[in-house]
């Protein structure tokens, strides 16, 4: 095969794994900035050019956008599946979960079990809107943040209440969600790659941190997860139409629940906690899926 990975840094630990995975397979890899890519929007023979060249002969794409870049990244992408170029996630499944909101209704309306969630537009309910939740502590939300940053707990109705207003007032979208504290810090991170839970891991946050993110000091270690998380992980990936995904889930009082289903998972944390090769694991999906003209939305959702 011949993949491109669509990448601003090749040389993340991430990036450097998938690159060496497919070449320990045998195919050929090419790293493209994707926003030096540009386009030839027409109808009869869609094209990217990049630094100057054609790119053509690619049988799969693997989309690595970073979530400040997703406009571009995913027009990039999308113009790779118009080309009839297998991706690893197609553009509309990574466009769906970079929105916080999106998913969440998303994975609601197919009957995935969540933390009660709360949005809105109206800065005059903010008590209401906690009263929806439970009360205080609740976790506020920006709608697209990532790793961690973006993710505030509101420990008392008054703190809570004023880091809404605050948010509000500077119009920033959140959305305000039931505090899991029974997960006390952890969540399970479960690797999916085509329908199958490739590697789990449990990982912890800081000492006196709730949010359990690698990049917010938090550590892991590899778990076995129950056929319920397992279960859990793969409808919340189907449900979002991705092929590869990394799914956070608490354990609950009230069972698993799922927090948010990344299109991009890192794979450092999770290889070092359980020695699982998922970047092989990703290159073997490629190698079994990518056949020309098999993206399924093309970019239209
Ligand atoms: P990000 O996209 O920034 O990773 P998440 O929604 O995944 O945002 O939240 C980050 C972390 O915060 C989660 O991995 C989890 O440890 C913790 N967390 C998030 N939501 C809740 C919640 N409702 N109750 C308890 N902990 C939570
Ligand atoms: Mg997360």
């Amino acid at each position: 095969m011949k993949i491109a990975l669509l990448t601003r840094n090749p040389k993340l630990f991430s990036h450097r794994r998938l690159i060496e995975a497919a070449e320990q397979r045998g195919h050929e890899i090419v790293p493209v900035d994707y926003l030096r890519c540009y386009m030839n929007i027409t109808s009869k023979k869609p094209e990217l050019r990049y630094l100057g060249e054609k790119l053509t002969g690619f049988d799969a794409a693997i989309p690595r956008i970073a979530a400040s870049h997703t406009f571009f990244g995913l027009a990039v992408l999308r113009q790779f599946e118009m080309m009839g170029i297998y991706p690893l996630n197609e553009s509309v499944a990574i466009g769906r979960s970079r929105d916080k909101l999106r998913s969440l209704q998303i994975l609601a309306r197919d009957g995935v079990n969540l933390p009660v969630t709360a949005f809105a537009n109206d800065t005059t309910r903010t008590s209401d809107l906690l009263d929806i939740v439970g009360g205080a502590p609740v976790v506020i939300k920006l709608l697209e943040g990532t790793q961690g940053i973006g993710v505030v707990l509101g420990e008392t109705p008054k703190s809570a209440k004023s880091v809404i207003d605050a948010f509000h007032g500077a119009n920033i979208a959140i959305l305000v969600q039931q505090f899991v504290k029974e997960a006390e810090g952890s969540d399970i991170r479960a690797f999916v790659v085509g329908g199958r839970v490739v590697a789990s891991m449990e990982r912890r946050g800081a000492a006196g941190e709730f949010r359990s993110n690698l990049h917010r000091g938090g550590t892991a270690r590899a778990i076995d997860i129950t056929p319920e998380e397992r279960r859990t992980a793969l409808k919340a990936a189907r449900s979002m139409g991705l092929n590869v995904a990394g799914v956070d889930m608490l354990r609950s009082g009230n069972g698993t629940m799922v927090v948010e289903v990344n299109s991009s998972p890192g794979l450092e944390g999770v290889e070092n906690a359980t020695g699982v090769d998922v970047a092989g694991a990703v290159i073997g999906f490629l190698e079994r899926n990518a056949k020309p003209g098999r993206t399924r939305t093309k970019g239209k959702g």
